[in-house]
C-alpha cells in the first residue's frame, strides 16, 4: 500500500491544515495546544509536524518526530513544498476529501433529498453536487469560492515546478560529485 502521509499543524498553520484536508490528507490542528502535547500526538500517531517555529522544529527532530519547517506561510508555497517532500497530490479529488472544519471524510452526493433540509433552496436548485460532513453536518458545494480553490491549486502546481527546477541541478551535481 502506498504511504499516505498524515499531518499535524502548529497553531500558526490553520490555513494550511484546511487545504490539506480539502486535498484529502488527514491533518490535525488545534488553535491552542502546548508544544509538548503537539510532539506527543505527532509521535504517537506517526504524523508529520508542520511548524513555523524553528525551536519546535529542532525539538521535533531530536524527539524522532518527522517535521517540516515552514519559512514562507503562503499557502501555495507550503502546498508545493509538502507535495515535493511527501508526494501529496495537488489535485482536488471529489471522492476523497475531508471536512476543512473538522477533518472528517466528506460524503459526496448528488441526492438533493440528503441535503435539502440543511441548506438554502437557491443553492439546492443551483448546484448538482454536494459534500456532507457526517460529523459536524456541514454541507459544501462548488460555489463561488470554488474558483479560488482551482486558482490556488494552479499556483501551487506552478510553485512546485519552480522549486523542482531549482533543486534538480543541485541533486545532479551531488550525485555526480564523485565522478
Ligand atoms: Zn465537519
Amino acid at each position: 500500500m502506498p504511504f499516505i502521509p498524515r499531518f499535524i499543524a502548529d497553531a500558526m498553520l490553520g490555513h494550511v491544515a484546511r487545504w490539506l484536508r480539502l486535498l484529502g490528507y488527514d491533518t490535525l490542528y488545534y488553535k491552542s495546544i502546548n508544544d509538548w502535547k503537539l510532539l506527543k500526538i505527532a509521535k504517537e500517531e506517526d504524523r508529520i509536524l508542520l511548524t513555523r517555529d524553528q525551536g519546535l522544529f529542532r525539538r521535533a527532530r531530536k524527539y524522532g518526530v518527522r517535521a517540516l519547517f515552514i519559512e514562507d506561510p503562503s499557502v501555495e508555497k507550503v502546498l508545493a513544498l509538502i507535495s515535493i517532500k511527501y508526494s501529496i497530490s495537488l489535485e482536488f479529488n471529489k471522492e476523497d476529501t475531508l471536512c476543512p472544519e473538522c477533518n472528517t471524510r466528506l460524503k459526496h452526493t448528488t441526492s438533493v433529498a440528503e441535503i435539502s433540509a440543511k441548506i438554502k433552496k437557491e443553492i439546492v436548485l443551483k448546484y448538482k453536487e454536494f459534500w456532507i460532513c457526517p460529523s459536524c453536518t456541514k454541507v459544501y458545494w462548488q460555489g463561488t469560492h470554488w474558483r479560488t480553490i482551482s486558482l490556488v491549486l494552479d499556483v501551487a502546481r506552478q510553485e512546485r515546478l519552480k522549486i523542482l527546477s531549482k533543486i534538480k541541478p543541485l541533486e545532479r551535481r551531488v550525485s555526480n560529485g564523485g565522478a
